[in-house]
């Protein structure tokens, strides 16, 4: 490019020195012309900025024919003026000056260049050797340079480099040469700040395609996340809705289209609600404010709440629901709910409860008859001699009654199962109960100490014989899981409200993780040691269920190896 550029110059010359008469003056004068073309031309090829200005000093050199040039920017600091660029027409022969140049920098006021900065207009040196701000006269005698001039690189006023040139010969002051540069100074400013605000919008470019590249790549993995759930969504088997704060279904899964035989989409909540959809185990409809959406719309969460839906062919299926909220920033803006059928489970649970259900109702009353015959035999052997006969005897009546018990068990577990469990409550003196019950203890085993303390003076409004079961069920296993100690403590007292009764034994005790589960349905610590302890893991969760019944609170702090303290409370002040 450059050397097209070059040829095209020369031509230019040649022409208009064969238009002109051929004098020194008319050389000059096309000397110049040439120069301001040549720059022109080259300012307008948008090359990269480096290049340019390298060209610059070498359009202005060859064409105006000086030897050595060079472009000097203010630095960083802003304080002094260093060299960007040097050019020479015959390279290698300037070498000191060269080497001096670039080493050298200039404040404000020094040297050619810092002058021409201080007085923002073109400077003319007749011999650099002469003069004594010329720094690198030195390196110019070695060399051989003398003449030089420089111009400032101007934009609006303010000087962003300076430009200098020199020459081995002397050159006297050329004004007109000087205007000229003057102004070539003032272009070239021009061409640096608009190669700058070309950089800045090519930054600013680059810059915004970055950002896109991000949105573009956020947006594919945005999709990518939407079509993930929008699949989960759509294979999902449990049926799900979505809900908007004012209670509006504003998505729902194909499961849960087939499990309502409709689409609720855009239906307000309670109109969802109106077609009485949902009911509670024992058939009550689940009111509004009980809806699980309901509450997750007010900021709770619901976790497996077991609820009957009716499907569209009229069938009670059983499912287990949970909803949740959806927050933002801490406020809610919807909810999730989950429905999830578990009606074949149920169903075999179900038929599970319903034998056993039906097996202890049909031993309940020949297990009775047999407990009472065996007593009424046991009272007629009182006064017999045989005393092997009175000790097979009294060893029956012992596992009757734990029979009898079981049997009870059973029966009550199936009642709590079917929501069936019903309470009697009344004011009773709960102090008495409670030591009346330590005393029959204490006449049925003689192997532990039964120890009570503390008193209660009010009465309490509960039912005295599910209260008295649940203490029955602390007190024997308490007995039944201590069988190396000898101590047993129940403490009685009143605390916030609330009468609060525990059982403390120093026996086996129950590891953290099984402290939780003793109060589930059936479930009985697996005994690594091998100890046998007779039972069905029902008498906790019984007596979990008369304490929940009664909006007490019932719980277990134990230590595997120390001994557990069960204990439960009720509350003093509710009504019957
Ligand atoms: P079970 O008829 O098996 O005793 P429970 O419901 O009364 O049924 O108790 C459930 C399980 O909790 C028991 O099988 C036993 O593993 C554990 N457990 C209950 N009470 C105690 C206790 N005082 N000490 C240690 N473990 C206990």
């Amino acid at each position: 490019m450059a050397r097209v550029s070059k040829e095209l110059y020369s031509r230019k010359l040649q022409l208009l020195q064969k238009d002109t008469t051929g004098g020194p003056e008319s050389k000059k004068l096309l000397q110049r012309l040439n120069a301001q073309y040549a720059l022109a031309h080259t300012l307008s090829q948008h090359e990269d900025r480096r290049a340019t200005l390298s060209r610059v000093l070498e359009v202005i050199g060859e064409t105006l024919a000086w030897e050595v040039g060079s472009l000097w920017v203010i630095d960083e600091t802003k304080e002094k003026l260093k060299c960007e660029q040097i050019w020479e027409a015959k390279p290698g022969k300037n070498n000191a000056f060269i080497a001096a140049t670039k080493k050298v920098t200039f404040e404000l006021g020094e040297g050619l260049p810092g002058r021409t900065w201080e007085t923002k207009h073109p400077q003319w040196v007749e011999d650099v050797t002469k003069v004594s701000f010329f720094l690198r006269a030195k390196a110019a005698v070695k060399d051989g340079l003398h003449g030089a001039f420089a111009f400032p690189v101007l934009l609006g006023g303010k000087v962003l480099g300076v430009i200098d040139f020199e020459s081995h010969g002397v050159r006297p002051p050329d004004e007109d040469l000087l205007k000229m540069v003057g102004a070539m100074g003032q272009q070239i400013g021009q061409y640096l700040a608009h190669m700058q605000a070309i950089e800045e919008q090519q930054s600013l470019l680059e810059q915004l395609r970055k950002a896109t590249q991000k949105a573009e790549q956020a947006a594919i993995e945005a999709e990518e996340r939407a079509s993930e759930m929008d699949a989960i969504f759509n294979s999902l088997g449990d049926a799900l809705f979505i809900y908007k704060t004012g209670g509006k279904v504003v998505s729902v899964n194909p499961a849960a289209v087939k499990l309502f035989g409709f689409n609720p989409v855009g239906m307000q909540r309670h109109s969802l609600i109106g077609k009485s959809l949902l009911r509670h185990r024992h058939g009550d409809e689940v009111t509004p404010n009980e809806w699980p959406s309901t509450l997750a719309l007010a900021g709770k969460t619901v976790i497996s709440k077991y609820l009957m839906v009716r499907n569209p062919a009229g069938k009670d299926l059983m499912v287990t629901c949970s909803a949740t909220p959806i927050k933002r920033q801490g406020s809610v803006t919807g909810a999730v709910m989950l429905l999830h059928d578990v009606s074949q489970s149920w169903q075999v649970e179900k038929q599970k409860d319903d034998f056993v259900a039906m097996a202890s109702h049909e031993l309940r009353t020949p297990v009775a008859t047999i407990k009472a015959f065996a007593q009424i035999l046991q009272r007629h052997l009182e006064k017999s001699t045989d005393e092997e006969v009175k000790k097979y005897v009294s060893k029956m009546n012992i596992q009757l009654k734990r029979l009898n018990n079981l049997v009870d068990e059973l029966l009550d577990a199936t009642r709590i199962g079917a929501g069936l469990l019903d309470l009697h409550k009344e004011k009773f003196d709960l102090e008495k109960l409670v030591r009346d019950l330590a005393e029959d203890f204490r006449n049925i085993s003689d192997k532990h100490a039964i120890i009570v303390r503390g008193g209660l003076r009010k009465k309490v409004p509960a039912d005295r014989d599910r209260i008295g079961q649940v203490l029955l069920n602390f007190l024997s296993n308490a007995v039944k899981y201590s069988p190396k100690s000898k101590k047993i403590i129940v403490t009685i007292k009143e605390s916030d409200g609330n009468a609060l009764v525990s059982v403390r034994d120093y026996g086996i005790g129950i590891r953290p993780e099984d402290q939780e589960k003793v109060f589930d349905r059936f479930f009985r610590v697996n005994n690594k040691r091998g100890e046998r302890f007779p039972g069905l893991g029902l008498g906790l969760n019984i007596s979990a269920e008369i304490i929940k019944r009664h909006e007490g609170k019932i719980g277990v702090k134990s230590a595997s190896g120390k001994g557990s303290v069960f204990f439960f409370s009720l509350p003093l002040k509710k009504s019957l």
